[in-house]
């Protein structure tokens, strides 16, 4: 029985913060980026470090609570946050140790990526992430993590080169290629279900300054250009990125203003070659089809990883779909071109990101993140402020979703996926699966975390 007395003893021990219901924090720490997502937890306890993780656990295993554990708490799905259970929050735990020598950084499990890029441009250098700086560390590498540096330095995963975790029955173990190898092998793409990560440590690449920003192009070009992309990104050197999008020009000053409020397709880049060769390697980009604006220059990398934060803050409605594509067939592209046209608010959009050049290398059973011989992950995402428009933007995603989805894989990328059952994680992971579900029986032969895309432990 959960009653005051007992939820005095985990805080009466604990260094963080236990939130319960009535409590002034309460409201702001159950809230999770994805405001559609509306839990209310019995306890929020927000450790300060791994000794809060621990007995947090324990704690919730001792009364049998239900566990979400939370990173930056950016999953669209809720995932870090579960109704009438425990939510142990990592986002006390957020630092960065750079290493200049040894080119590697640890970083705190509930650290974010802005964190990341800031402690690590200091020494002109970068680890691959995503293209968001408030999204969390911890769902993002443990789910894959691809984003601007995917061609050049893969995943975030593959650039994983250990971690400590707390697993399900209290024990705290470090992971990585010598010790517990089979652990290290899960939790590079199998997401939360093998234990909570208290700290990872990644490898460095010297990259800087970066060549980034978008070219844009008018809609009834878009076939032209999805087109003339497909045959570009699968044969371009790994040293230039670049996601393709459909989206409405913001109205904020860098855009010029006739552009405003306009639906158009793009691709935004990112060059991490040699300076005096950008020019060269973006000659394909140019010569195509004169954009109707190129916004494309040298910037520091966290600047290009913050470029959209101001656009997606936290705190509105999400819903997306997603999908691994390995060919973009001209039927796809009517599809594609037919529901970029019909985007239902400002901030939808629909991104394709390459997953080729350094990422598809990777052997498919090297990491459980199967989909290596896949070209891109595509997400169909609906996003707008205003809660009203939260039908609106969730049949848009799964009527586009519906539409290209007999063109694309039967997986999809984890941490792009909403609750989808555990067909769709099967097919995710492919062969890799019954090799993450023997892990998982061995580690959490109950289930303690199933707050996530769950990978159940084999009979
Ligand atoms: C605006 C936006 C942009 C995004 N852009 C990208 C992108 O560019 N590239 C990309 O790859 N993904 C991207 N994503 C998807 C993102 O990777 C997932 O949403 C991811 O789950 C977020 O991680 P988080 O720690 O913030 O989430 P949370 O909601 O806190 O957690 C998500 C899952 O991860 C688990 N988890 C988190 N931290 C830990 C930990 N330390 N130990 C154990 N389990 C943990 C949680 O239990 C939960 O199951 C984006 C998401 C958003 C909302």
């Amino acid at each position: 029985m959960l009653n005051q007395a007992v939820v005095d003893t985990l805080k009466s021990g604990f260094r963080g913060q236990v939130i319960e219901s009535g409590d002034v924090a309460y409201e702001t720490a159950r809230r999770v980026y994805n405001a559609m997502i509306d839990r209310r937890p019995r306890l929020i306890a927000r450790c300060a470090d791994v000794g809060d993780v621990i007995a947090a656990l324990r704690f919730g295993r001792e009364h049998d609570l239900r566990v979400a554990v939370r990173g930056g708490g950016h999953n669209a799905g809720g995932l870090g946050v579960v109704d009438d259970g425990l939510v142990i929050d990592l986002s006390r735990i957020r630092y960065t140790r750079v290493d200049p020598a040894a080119r590697t950084a640890r970083v705190g499990g509930g650290a974010i990526w802005g964190d990341v890029d800031h402690a690590t441009h200091a020494f002109g250098m970068a680890t691959p992430s995503g293209i968001i700086s408030t999204t969390g560390v911890g769902g993002l590498t443990l789910g894959g993590g691809l984003g601007h540096l995917t061609r050049k330095c893969s995943l975030a995963i593959d650039n994983l080169l250990g971690a400590d975790m707390v697993l399900a029955d209290g024990r705290f173990v470090t992971v990585g290629p010598q010790e517990h190898p089979d652990l290290f092998w899960a939790i590079r793409g199998g997401g939360g279900n093998f234990g909570i990560v208290t700290s990872f440590v990644f490898r460095l690449h010297p990259i800087s300054t970066v060549t980034a920003g978008p070219t844009l192009w008018e809609l009834d070009q878009a076939p032209d250009v999805m087109r003339w992309y497909r045959e570009f990104i699968t044969t371009a050197p790994d040293d230039i990125n670049g996601f393709f999008a459909f989206l409405t020009v913001p109205p904020v000053p860098i855009f010029p203003e006739p552009l405003h409020r306009k639906k158009m397709c793009g691709v935004v880049w990112c060059y991490t070659g040699p300076a005096e060769r950008f020019e060269e390697t973006f000659k394909p980009v140019r010569h195509f089809k004169t954009p109707a604006l190129e916004l494309v220059g040298p910037m520091p990398h966290p600047v290009l990883q913050s470029l959209f934060d101001g656009l997606y803050p936290p705190g509105h409605q999400w819903y997306w779909r997603a999908d691994f594509v390995k060919e973009l067939s001209d039927q796809a592209i009517a599809e594609h071109v037919k529901y970029g046209a019909a985007l239902p608010t400002m901030q939808s959009t629909m991104h394709l990101y390459p997953i080729n050049g350094a990422a598809g290398r990777v052997g498919k059973h090297d990491t459980p993140w199967a989909y290596r011989d896949a070209t891109w992950a595509a997400v169909m995402v609906g996003v707008d402020p205003d809660p009203a428009n939260k039908d609106r933007i969730t049949r848009w995603a799964k009527e586009y979703w519906e539409a290209v989805h007999p063109y694309s894989e039967p997986g999809a990328y984890v941490n792009f996926m909403m609750d989808e059952g555990e067909d769709r994680v099967k097919a995710t992971y492919r062969d890799n699966y019954a090799r993450l579900a023997a892990i998982k029986k061995t580690y959490d032969p109950t289930n303690v975390f199933r707050v996530n895309q769950n990978i159940r432990p084999s009979n």
